[in-house]
């Protein structure tokens, strides 16, 4: 089981920044209003993640920390519609498998919280502890005793770079939630509560605030809203595409393809922008369970999308220039 385990984090958490990544989709499962992430050396020495969720309850810790014990699809429905973010039942166990971590949790209406520890997936016993509603869950370590991985590992700054931009990814597809990261005991990113807008201007700067077109076109149950930035800011902000698929971050060649004929078309610029943008279609006409780290997605209608893509965004940024 433990090697299976190993198996599966090496699909599942590539670097820091993916195990974050399972991480902060589990406190937002959870309902956690405020999340906090600590890192040490770009997340290798330690990724400290703290919400105020719900919590777990004393008798589900160790089945946390299972492979599979608690994956959140129910039925077939769940399977096609995949309504929470993390759905597998595995993204602990794996996590466990390649670190020491601790997992503290105090669940909604305990008297007091439990922690347990895994030493690369052997569990001590659940003890006591002291915390408030929610959970907090240490990784230490990551990939030290899988030599083979570890030498994958880019220097700290590069893997904090990927954790950062994680952290962006999630904050901007939940404005409504708080986010404060902290590395190497110094703060680096602090974002209230707000609407999209403000996370925007906060999380890609002021330059692209100010300059970025809106956008907000509907066609049936298509929706595609979100800011698109101009092609003439300064390389650093340029460099800011986030692209939100029914609130979840992906890549994909068609929507990037759309993105750079609307920009060539109107703008008459081939390179790049900066944009947030946000497409909101029905669930059943996307398939987001192309790949385990679920940054690609399948369209039924691809040429559908494509089209409407690159319409709305055509009219937005030719409204701009009237
Ligand atoms: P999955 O998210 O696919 O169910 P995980 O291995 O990521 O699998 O998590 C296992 C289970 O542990 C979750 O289903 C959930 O019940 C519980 N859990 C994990 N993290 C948290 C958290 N931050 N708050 C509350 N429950 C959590
Ligand atoms: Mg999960």
């Amino acid at each position: 089981d433990q090697l299976v385990n190993q198996i599966a984090a090496g699909e599942v958490v590539e670097r820091p920044a993916s195990a974050l990544k399972e991480l902060l989709e589990n406190s937002l499962d959870a309902g956690a209003e405020n999340i906090g992430v600590e890192l040490a050396a770009g997340g290798t020495k330690l990724i400290k993640v703290i919400d105020d969720g719900i919590g777990i309850e004393r008798e589900d810790l160790a089945l946390a920390l299972h492979r599979h014990a608690t994956s959140k699809i129910r039925d077939f429905d769940d399977l096609q519609k995949v309504a929470t973010l993390g759905f597998r039942g595995e993204g602990l166990a794996s996590i466990a498998s390649v670190s020491r971590m601790t997992l503290t949790s105090r669940f909604n209406g305990a008297a007091h919280a439990w922690r347990i520890e895994s030493d690369h997936g052997r569990l001590h016993d659940a003890e006591p502890a002291a915390l408030a509603v929610g959970t907090t869950i240490e990784v230490h370590d990551l990939y030290y005793q899988t030599p083979a991985r570890r030498k994958f590992l880019k220097s700290d700054s590069t893997e904090f770079a990927h954790c950062e931009d994680m952290v962006k990814r999630l904050a901007l597809a939940n404005p409504d939630k708080q986010f404060t990261l902290i590395h190497n005991n110094r703060a680096s990113l602090r974002v209230m509560r707000g609407d999209v807008l403000k996370r925007c201007a906060a999380l890609l700067g002021d330059e692209f605030a100010q300059s970025a077109v809106q956008v907000e076109e509907r066609a049936g149950p298509l929706r595609l809203w979100g800011l698109a930035g101009s092609p003439t800011l300064s390389k650093g902000t340029r460099d800011a595409q986030y692209f939100f698929v029914n609130g979840r971050f992906v890549r994909d060649k068609v929507i990037a393809h759309a993105l750079r004929e609307a920009y060539r078309d109107v703008l008459h610029h081939d390179r790049h922008a900066a944009y947030c943008l946000f497409l909101e279609l029905d669930p059943e006409g996307v398939d987001v369970n192309v790949h385990p780290t679920k940054i690609e997605v399948r369209f039924r209608e691809s040429q559908a999308i494509y089209g409407f893509m690159l319409r709305s965004l055509t009219k937005a940024l030719a409204a701009t220039k009237a």
